[in-house]
């Protein structure tokens, strides 16, 4: 999700034999970027560590009112509208959290999720810019998507299956 402009210095890298922070100036600047190439479905990594968190702009939603902080590199995952990997938190089981790509990825390439994939009304909607010719714009949430939008982005939480259902915008 990109934090502001840190000291590299001071930088350790949570996941260094699968992904690193690249620094840059500016809000939602920095992005992560492969250290190996991934194949569509593969596992990227385990989401260990997490803590529960209330939503804010740096965390994860896993159900209808649960929302995380990644406390890793994966919190600068920012945003596409053509993403290439997912935060699946589907499972009961927290130990089997995990990132997948959704699609090959090349080690160098910057990793992106489908915000709304996971959260239903972010905290701090943007205007995005992440030039794919699928892009929504502005990106508030899944509560303010048709389904077509939802669907077409490779993965969509069960959470927000459930909340779409609920509030009559997908037909159970
Ligand atoms: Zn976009």
């Amino acid at each position: 999700m990109g934090l502001e402009h840190q000291d590299n210095v001071t930088y350790i890298p949570s996941h260094p034999h699968l992904f690193r922070v690249h620094f840059a100036p500016g809000f939602h600047s920095s992005s992560l970027k492969a250290t190996r190439d991934f194949v569509a479905g593969e596992e990227i990594c385990r989401l260990e560590g997490v803590t529960n968190a209330e939503n804010a702009w740096d965390t994860i939603q896993y159900g209808k009112n649960q929302h995380i902080r990644l406390n890793s590199d994966l919190v600068y995952v920012n945003h596409s509208c053509d993403p290439n990997i997912a935060f699946d938190l589907s499972s009961a089981n927290r130990e089997d959290w995990y990132s997948r790509a959704l699609k090959t990825i090349s080690k160098g390439d910057a990793l992106s999720f489908f915000y709304p994939s996971t959260e239903w009304e972010m905290d701090q909607p943007f205007e995005c810019w992440c030039g794919s010719g699928a892009c929504l714009g502005q990106i508030k949430g899944a509560a303010f998507l048709p389904r077509e939008e939802l669907e077409t982005r490779g993965y969509v939480s069960p959470h927000i299956r459930t909340l779409a259902e609920e509030r009559g915008i997908w037909p159970s």
